[in-house]
């Protein structure tokens, strides 16, 4: 993979960061080490930066009920103070300086930062939340701030599917920052043509419209063609590429050397595809094994294209030990 700026992605601070907890406590999250020298990170922590400190006592989100309907509200039931104004005041204050950010790495369950993980309770007093799981305030704005941006928490980064598609729409969408910011029309060009099957992958339909956009037939100018092709991306990489559209990218991609695989490599390969049809975990080794005929065959087209090497290699073999 050619090197591509580090993504910017936002880290609740306590996710081996900081001991910002309500008890004082840190956690453990080898993988923010393993991400370090690849990503940038802004840590937050939204419950400090309110004004609680460390230790504190718990807050949880309450449901209120009312007649124009239902209110998420963040409570310390201790105090009984109502905290929902001054975490959203920070929430907007904080994202507002915000420029550039291509991800989140949340902590799950939190009142603050989960992201549909948080337990929900009736009142302040409750002792049994409610049969549904809601998003914390700061993990709500952050969202609704930036409708397509990459949010994991720490649970779902260690789900190697899931962990694919967010490093890979992270590493996409920073590259992608850095072209708008140079305003060259040719690195754009030079960035869907490498992103190809990538664009393929996720969105087929999606992936022509961008490039007649790119092609600029009506000589619009760069800023305009730049955001109407970050809208298309941004949009296309918020939902993981299926089974079959990556099949379809890998049977492309294999007429580019096939006729020149044995008969047991042939087999293989059909192995490999039943197999995947079956199981969503082994597309990194089926990718892995086509990146080893490209590189026997030499197909330059293909070495280029981001789509079997979309963020750096030694970070999925690090991420799955850790
Ligand atoms: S979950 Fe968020 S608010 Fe809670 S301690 Fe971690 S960073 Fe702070």
């Amino acid at each position: 993979m050619p090197a591509c700026p580090p993504p910017t992605v936002i880290i609740s601070k306590c996710l081996g960061f900081s001991p910002c907890r309500y008890d004082g406590k840190m956690i453990s999250f080898p993988a923010a080490n393993v991400l370090k020298p690849y990503v940038s990170f802004i840590t937050v922590c939204p419950e400090c930066e309110i004004g609680l400190g460390v230790p504190r006592k718990p807050i949880r989100i309450v449901l209120e009920r009312g007649e124009f309907g239902e209110k998420e509200t963040l409570i310390q039931p201790a105090t009984e103070l109502d905290l929902t104004e001054d975490m959203a005041d920070f929430t907007a204050a904080y994202l507002n300086k915000l420029a550039n950010v291509d991800g989140a790495i949340l902590k799950s369950k939190s009142p603050s930062c989960g992201t549909g993980s948080t337990k929900v309770f009736a009142s302040a007093s409750s002792r049994n939340c409610l049969h549904r799981r809601g998003t914390g305030l700061f993990a709500e704005g952050l969202t609704g701030h930036f409708p397509y941006l990459p949010v994991v928490d720490e649970e779902q980064i260690a789900d190697s599917a899931m962990r694919d598609h967010f490093l890979t729409r992270i590493f996409a969408l920073a590259t992608f920052r850095e072209v708008a910011e140079s305003g060259k029309m040719h690195k754009l060009v030079e960035y869907h043509t490498r992103n190809k099957l990538l664009l393929m992958a996720y969105d087929k339909e999606a992936m022509t419209m961008m490039g007649d956009t790119v092609a600029n037939r009506v000589k619009r100018p760069f800023g305009e063609v730049i955001q109407e092709y970050g809208r298309y991306l941004l949009k296309m990489l918020s939902r993981p590429a299926g089974t079959g559209p990556n099949i379809n990218v890998l049977m492309h991609a294999a007429g580019y050397f096939s006729d020149s695989l044995d008969p047991d490599e042939k087999a293989l390969l059909e192995d490999r595809f039943r197999e995947y049809r079956q199981n969503d975990a082994v597309l990194g080794e089926l990718k892995k094994m086509f990146m080893s005929w490209i590189l026997r065959y030499n197909v330059e087209y293909l070495l280029k294209q981001t789509y079997f090497c979309p963020y750096p290699e030694e970070l999925s073999g690090s991420l799955r030990q850790v």
